[in-house]
């Protein structure tokens, strides 16, 4: 058997070691704790299931979907960003529902890169953007997020070599793994900076409706310009916690929707109509939902911010998203301490080199931990200093 040289840089999964560890666990009978997916623990709102069951009824919905999906889900998804964002969107050009944003922001690479070519690529950041530039044949360019400028790439450091061999830009606020959030003034700088050097700008917005303190994130497509350079993705997977049913959707510049329509019509065949009705219900119903939702996710922010700050991992306290971004405590690398937490107290967190390798020095934990667990998970973390202490004593 002979593999393609693109499966190459399809790495060693980085948690192989830790996922073996954490079974070696459970069979012994230890119960593991984890802090390491980003999935809501809590079940998608009622009304929307309702609609999903109804639709599953309806012989129309057994058949194949059309890749660009029902008009009245993008007529649906239209209606939100006028009223979420005040920016309008043409339903049938400038709207493309995903099977899951993850499936857009992969193949968006196809329409850019080719071989050799540049994305730049928030280091830390989620992975799949410098996958995706990796298996379209190019090369990813890791524009530092550092905490020292509140984890904003500079645009003025990117080599101008680099530059020039750069298509797309990725940024996604608030950030996944950072927890940060980006100001309206950066977004236009970056739409701006964007334009000047003929770039694509893809923003991944998959956290903007998952907010504390009354903080409210912007789009990318508020900024001036920005559709005349850029899309956003977006997801129903953490506002209205449907990761288990795939939908999202890719928004702004009608060329590059309609690129990206015609590699996803070669390759899929649509959302299962269910599932876009599902949907439909989640934007137009009530919303209320989410604020009672946020506020689950505060209270455990704000619990997890505290133990870690007793322990000696530095956090802040994030604006939206649902991880917390640690500093590990000093005289240990991400890897190390994860691995100690893992096998002295049964807790699984992330080494924030899994994000990059600007990610090292930090892990990030996620909220997404049923309310029972994640009390008794924060007992266990106060532990590992405790027995720190004791060590220290002998
Ligand atoms: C969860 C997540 C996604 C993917 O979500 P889907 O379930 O595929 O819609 C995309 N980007 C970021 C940053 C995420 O954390």
């Amino acid at each position: 058997m002979k593999m393609s040289k693109r499966m190459s840089s399809l790495a060693p999964y980085l948690f192989a070691e830790i996922n073996q560890k954490i079974a070696e666990k459970k069979a012994k009978g230890e119960e593991v704790i984890s802090f390491a997916v980003g999935d809501p623990d809590m079940p998608t709102p009622a009304h929307i299931i309702d609609a999903l069951c109804q639709a599953a009824q309806e012989p129309a919905n057994h058949r194949y979907p059309e890749t660009e999906g029902l008009v009245e889900l993008r007529q649906a998804i239209a209606g939100w960003y006028q009223g979420r964002f005040g920016v309008q969107l043409d339903p049938d050009s400038e709207v493309l529902p995903l099977i899951g944003s993850k499936e857009g922001i992969a193949h968006v690479a196809l329409c850019f890169i080719d071989f050799d070519d540049v994305a730049l690529v928030p280091d830390p950041g989620y992975p799949v953007y410098a996958i995706s530039t990796k298996l379209a044949g190019g090369q990813p360019h890791a524009m530092p997020l550092n905490e020292a400028k509140d984890f904003i790439p500079d645009l003025a450091a990117i080599p101008a070599h680099i530059l020039k061999k750069a298509k797309l830009m990725w940024l996604s606020y608030p950030n996944n793994p950072t927890g940060a959030v980006a100001s309206p003034e950066f977004f236009q700088k970056a739409v701006d900076f964007a334009q000047q050097n003929d770039l694509v700008v893809c923003h991944d917005a998959a956290y903007t409706e998952i907010v504390f303190d009354d903080y409210q994130a912007p789009s990318i497509l508020q900024a001036d310009g920005a559709k005349e350079i850029g899309i956003e993705f977006h997801t129903l997977s953490k506002s209205y916690n449907m990761t288990g049913w795939r939908i999202g959707m890719a928004v702004g510049n009608a060329k590059i929707i309609d690129a990206l329509k015609r590699v996803k019509t070669n390759l899929d065949s649509g959302i299962p109509q269910a599932i876009q009705y599902a949907a439909i219900e989640a934007l137009n119903g009530p919303q209320d939902y989410l604020a009672k939702k946020n506020a689950i996710y505060q209270r455990r922010r704000d619990l997890l911010v505290d133990i870690l700050n007793n322990i000696g991992a530095q956090a802040k306290p994030p604006r939206g998203g649902i991880y917390i971004w640690a500093r590990v405590p000093e005289g240990h690398t991400s890897t190390e301490f994860a691995t100690e937490l893992l096998d002295k107290h049964g807790v699984v967190i992330t080494p924030g080199t899994g994000f990059g390798k600007n990610g090292e020095g930090y892990v990030r934990l996620s909220l997404t931990v049923p309310d029972a667990t994640f009390v008794k998970g924060l007992s266990r973390l106060a532990e590992w200093r405790s027995s720190k202490a004791r060590l220290k004593k002998r």
